[in-house]
C-alpha cells in the first residue's frame, strides 16, 4: 500500500487547490490512504479568530481572479468539518486523515500547545516543521543573511533539538534538513552536521517519534531525498523505525510524487516497514519494495 501523509490543500496559505481535488488525485495514484497536513506557522501567520486577516494578490490563474490567499494559518473549524464530510464520502474509495503542519519555533511553543489541546481529538498526525527561526524565513534568506553556511545549518538544527525538548504533541519530524532546499552555498559536508543531527535522532526515537522522507526533492530538484539519505540510514543505524511518506504536494498532479522511489530508497537505508497514523499512534505496514 501507499500513504501520503504530507499534503497541503486551500486550507493552507500558499495552496488554492481544494481538498477534493488532492483526495481526487490520490484515488487516481492508487493510494490507500491521504493524510492532511495543512499550515500553522505562529510567529508570522495569524489565526483566523484574530481577524483582519491580509491577502496576497491572486495568480487569476488557477482557480478564478477572487481566489486568493490568505496570509494565515490553518482556519480550523472549517478544515475539520470538511476533513469529516470528506472522510464520510470517500471512505469506500480512500482513508482520509486528519493532520497539521506546525512550523514550530521555541517562542511560539506554547501557542502549538493550546492548538494541540483544542483538536486533539480530531488529530491523527502532527509534522513538526522547521519553516522559521526567530521568525526569520529561509527562502528570502533573512535567516541565513550574515551567518557563515555552518553557523546557520548548525542554527537551525539547534532549533528543532530545542523545540523537541519542550514539544511532545508531534508524530514525525519533517524534511528534517529542510535548510538544504535554501542553501545559496550547496550542501554543506554531512560530517559538519552529524553531531547534532543525531542528538535529534536519538531523542526523536526515546521519545517514540518519527521521521517523514518528503519526496518534493524531486520537484525541487535537490541532489539528494530529504531527508539526505545518509540521514536516514543513521536514523536506522540508531534504531528508529517510525517513519512517513510524504510529497508536500500543493497541487493534484505531485500528489504520491516517486513514491515508487521513495519505497525503494527505504528498503535501501535498511527499513522493511513505513508508518501511517491514527489517533496520533503509528500502524506499520510492509514497504511495497
Ligand atoms: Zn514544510
Ligand atoms: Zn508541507
Amino acid at each position: 500500500m501507499y500513504a501520503d501523509y504530507h499534503v497541503h490543500c486551500e486550507y493552507s496559505d500558499d495552496s488554492l487547490t481544494p481538498m477534493q481535488d488532492q483526495i481526487e488525485a490520490g484515488i487516481e495514484k492508487g493510494l490507500s490512504e491521504i493524510c492532511f497536513t495543512d499550515h500553522v506557522d505562529y510567529g508570522i501567520k495569524k489565526d483566523w479568530s484574530e481577524g483582519n486577516i491580509e491577502y496576497r494578490p491572486s495568480d487569476g490563474v488557477n482557480y478564478g481572479a477572487d481566489h486568493r490567499e490568505p496570509i494565515a494559518n490553518v482556519n480550523y473549524p472549517l478544515f475539520f468539518e470538511e476533513l469529516k464530510q470528506n472522510r464520510e464520502r470517500y471512505q469506500e474509495k480512500i482513508t482520509v486523515k486528519r493532520g497539521l503542519e506546525f512550523g514550530i519555533q521555541t517562542h511560539t511553543v506554547p501557542k502549538y500547545e493550546a492548538l494541540f489541546d483544542t483538536w486533539k481529538d480530531s488529530l491523527d498526525f502532527v509534522l513538526l516543521s522547521m519553516h522559521q527561526v526567530e521568525d526569520k524565513e529561509f527562502w528570502t534568506q533573512e535567516f541565513q543573511t550574515g551567518k557563515t553556511q555552518k553557523e546557520y545549518n548548525l542554527r537551525y538544527y539547534e532549533e528543532i533539538f530545542r523545540v523537541m525538548k519542550i514539544f511532545r504533541h508531534y508524530s514525525v519530524l519533517a524534511h528534517l534538513d529542510l535548510i538544504i532546499r535554501y542553501d545559496r552555498n550547496g550542501v554543506l559536508p554531512f560530517a559538519e552536521t552529524e553531531e547534532i543531527i543525531a542528538e535529534i535522532l536519538k531523542l526523536a526515537i526515546q521519545d517514540g517519534k518519527g521521521i517523514e522522507i518528503n519526496t518534493s526533492s524531486w520537484h525541487y530538484g535537490l541532489s539528494d531525498t530529504q531527508p539526505s539519505g545518509k540521514i536516514l540510514a543513521l536514523y536506522h543505524d540508531l534504531g528508529g523505525r517510525i517513519i512517513t511518506t510524504g510529497s508536500d504536494a500543493h497541487k493534484p498532479e505531485f500528489v504520491a510524487d516517486h513514491f515508487h522511489d521513495a519505497h525503494r530508497i527505504l528498503r535501501a537505508a535498511g527499513f522493511t516497514q513505513f508508518c501511517t497514523f491514527e489517533h496520533m499512534e503509528p500502524v506499520f505496514h510492509d514497504l511495497e519494495y
